[in-house]
């Protein structure tokens, strides 16, 4: 089975994962769009056997919500968001940013767009621009 590398953004902590996603989640509810500070959350869930740390497993940080099956990883050194496992411990829930390389996934899904900001809708009308644009 193909394996992929993740990573945080200052490279203190790595892991290795199973290329074979079957579901990509993209949640806009408030807890998610509080968590990342941006629009939604977007998070592959893969069996933990098929999840290894290559290094920084110290540098992990988990913060959980009181009395909801909410949480959060993150580099105590740059805030990257990093995988983290499901309350039964079966899983780890793999945020699809942190991966170096592409994802294969069989099917993505959006969820709680009830709960999604209005300055994120409709993001093919917004002015697109393959890279920072000249400010004038
Ligand atoms: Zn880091
Ligand atoms: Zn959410």
């Amino acid at each position: 089975m193909t394996k992929i590398k993740g990573r945080c953004l200052c490279g203190a902590i790595s892991f290795e994962v199973a290329n074979t996603f079957e579901k990509l989640f993209m949640c806009s509810c408030d807890q998610c769009r509080q968590i990342t500070g941006s629009a939604f959350a977007s998070n592959l869930f893969v069996s933990i056997e098929e999840f290894d740390w290559l290094k920084g497993a110290d540098d992990v940080v988990n913060y959980q919500l009181p009395g909801r099956d909410i949480s959060k990883s993150f580099c105590r050194v740059c805030g990257s968001g990093v995988p983290w496992s499901s309350d039964d411990g079966t899983k780890m829930i793999v945020p699809a940013g942190s991966l170096s390389e592409p994802a294969i996934v069989a099917e993505r899904v959006r969820i709680f767009t009830s709960e999604q900001p209005s300055w994120a809708s409709n993001l093919e009308q917004v002015p697109a621009h393959a890279e920072f644009p000249k400010l004038r």
